[in-house]
């Protein structure tokens, strides 16, 4: 069975629509994976291009978004989805398949964590950035004190480890 062929023949909408999921008209609604979604933030992109969450960042395709909905193995989700839709393809599905979206998934939770802790790193370099600047516009000549000549001496570097971890941050492929 080619999972493909199931990506290709089942839209989100159309799952969405059979599982009990409303849609509205720009295509979002209340997230399914997580809870207290009062303004719609799963969307679901047109074209059969997937799923996502803004909310709760869970995203995929209509195989994933299976595996997630009824706790599901990929192999039971495509199963799942050619009995529900009547696809009537009865070959097993592959292996190769299977693997393919593990890694995948694997790399974007790595890509997720990776996301998050340049994120926080960002916001501790901001604060740091911050103070160091509060300093120097308060400094008006003379000799500075310690902590303004540590900033005057560390802000340019700062502002380049900023830059550094922005560039990474736009770089994550999530
Ligand atoms: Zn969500």
């Amino acid at each position: 069975m080619d999972a493909s062929i199931i990506k290709q023949s089942v839209t989100l909408s159309q799952a969405c629509q059979t599982y009990g999921i409303p849609i509205n008209r720009q295509g979002f609604s209340r997230c399914p994976f997580h809870s207290g979604d009062n303004t719609p933030s799963f969307k679901i992109y047109p074209n059969n291009r997937g799923f996502y969450c803004f909310g709760c960042g869970m995203g995929g395709d209509v195989i994933t978004f299976l595996m997630k909905l009824f706790g599901l193995n990929f192999i039971d989700a495509v199963k799942k989805l050619n009995a529900d839709f009547n696809l009537g393809l009865d070959e097993k599905p592959s292996y190769a398949e299977y693997r393919k979206v593990q890694k995948l998934q694997y790399e974007r939770e790595q890509a997720k964590k990776q996301k998050a802790e340049l994120l926080a790193e960002l916001k501790r370099l901001s604060a740091i950035h911050r103070k160091a600047h509060q300093l120097i516009i308060n400094y008006h000549g003379g000799e500075p004190d310690e902590a303004t000549a540590v900033a005057i001496h560390n802000i340019e570097f700062i502002r380049y480890k900023i830059e550094v971890r922005e560039t990474e941050l736009a770089n994550l492929n999530c």
